[in-house]
């Protein structure tokens, strides 16, 4: 029972953590909501791992040369900031 309630918890802050991640990494989130992040992630492989990978992603897109990346790599960061607002899912 505490593993399905460690779970239900962790689903609502992992939903939450997801829909902050692109604000988090663009530094956009208050120092309160900063530190409920890396709370969250610390403790959550999965956001751990997911946050590391958007952050690669966002780093790799960030040093394609403009003439290589423009709005391709636009489009791709875009498309990832929706997804990871979505209700993951069932
Ligand atoms: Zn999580």
């Amino acid at each position: 029972m505490s593993d399905l309630f460690y779970r239900m918890r962790s689903c609502r802050e992992c939903r939450w953590a997801k829909g902050h991640m692109s604000d988090y990494l663009d530094e956009e989130l208050p120092s309160s909501r900063r530190t409920r992040m890396e709370r969250h992630v610390e403790v959550c492989p999965k956001c751990h791992r997911t946050l590391a990978v958007l952050r690669r992603m966002l780093g790799a897109l960030h040093r394609l040369p403009p003439s290589a990346g423009g709005a391709d790599a636009r489009q791709i960061a875009a498309s990832v900031r929706r997804r990871l607002g979505e209700p993951p899912p069932p």
